[in-house]
């Protein structure tokens, strides 16, 4: 079969025949329908390559770590799969025994060498290709939104699901939520916020143009990031400010943004990773308001946002390309746009 192999971190992937994957006692056998890509995966092919790039643990390496499909074949020690069970890629690896994972935030888990093991497209062969061996424990089954959408899903509307819930006591129906960004994640969470809630979605962008150009763009308000500060928010949602802030850039002024834009008790939850911080303290932050800083989305979220979208009309645009043309994929931006590649 066909498969995207990355032999050398630094230098581009190639799409060579490999031999179908070995099926391991508790691995599920899965006839790979789509896959979303990955910016690391383009990024892992360039030099200079990221030190913070999660870079695969095995070479030569199929690459893929986001993907849906079908069961053909269980191992014999897979309890809850079956063949012709429609499967999605779960989280990454967790101990199940710690601490966070006992209490359902296995995205937080504490053992580190427990989210790469046997991961597909990280320590063993990933979904760029027509079949994927997988773990059942990293797979999760879907029975309403498509494999496409569910491999989307799993790479971008899972952050930002966790992101609302964990601000979800502010996030009610018609309260007011900014979502800073405007990138994959963050539509979803525009997405989310408005149609699976019902709050009131002002987006503050440093593209307008762009967020305003997506076929579908649930934002009530689009605010130029360059205007963007208390005031105005002030202004616009009246009182002390919104109810909820949800930060997917997390840049300095992102966040100092994000620290003032809140009102009395708000939420403010950054979900990027770009130097900035939320500033606490008298004067600051607005009076018993919270904030918190997230990342990934745990198998229970996965769940939750796979039920929410089979049950609602959001959607979040994307391009869909053919495992041939990933090689020649140099100028797209998955975080951006998501790719869905068909194998
Ligand atoms: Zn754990």
């Amino acid at each position: 079969m066909k498969a995207l192999r990355l032999t050398t971190v630094g230098k581009a992937a190639e799409l060579t025949d490999v031999d179908a994957p070995t099926v391991r006692p508790s691995d599920v056998l899965i006839d790979v329908a789509s896959v979303s890509l990955a910016s690391a995966e383009l990024a892992v092919q360039r030099e200079p390559v990221d030190e913070n790039l999660e870079i695969p643990t095995e070479l030569p390496i199929t690459l893929g770590r986001y993907f849906a499909g079908r069961v053909v074949e269980v191992g014999s020690a897979v309890k809850d799969c079956a063949v012709g069970d429609v499967v999605v890629t779960a989280p990454p690896g967790s101990c199940g025994r710690c601490h966070p994972c006992l209490t359902g935030m296995d995205n937080y888990c504490v053992n580190p060498r427990a989210k790469t093991r046997l991961v597909p497209g990280i320590s063993r062969d990933g979904g760029l290709a027509q079949q994927v061996a997988a773990p059942e424990r990293l797979v999760l089954r879907i029975d309403g939104p498509s494999p496409e959408e569910a491999a989307r899903a799993s790479q971008f509307g899972l952050p930002a699901y966790h992101a609302i819930r964990v601000a979800k006591t502010m996030l009610a129906p018609g309260n007011h939520a900014v979502v800073i960004g405007g990138n994959a994640r963050a539509r979803y969470a525009m997405g989310i916020l408005a149609e699976g809630i019902g709050c009131r979605v002002i987006a503050v962008t440093d593209d307008v143009a762009a967020l305003r150009a997506h076929r579908t763009c649930y934002a009530e308000t689009i605010i130029d990031s360059a205007d963007a500060n208390a005031q105005v928010i002030r202004d616009l949602v009246g009182g002390w400010g919104v109810d909820g802030v949800l930060d997917f850039v997390g840049s300095e002024a992102s966040s100092a943004f994000a620290g003032s834009a809140a009102t009395q008790g708000g939420a403010i939850v950054v979900a990027g990773s770009d130097g900035g911080f939320v500033p606490i303290g008298a004067g600051r932050l607005n009076r018993n308001g919270s904030a918190r800083y997230v990342e990934g989305g745990s198998r229970g979220d996965l769940r939750e946002v796979l039920d929410l979208l089979g049950n609602t009309k959001i959607a979040v645009d994307h391009t869909t390309i053919s495992l041939a043309s990933v090689v020649n994929a140099k100028d797209i931006d998955p975080d951006d746009v998501p790719v869905v590649v068909i194998p």
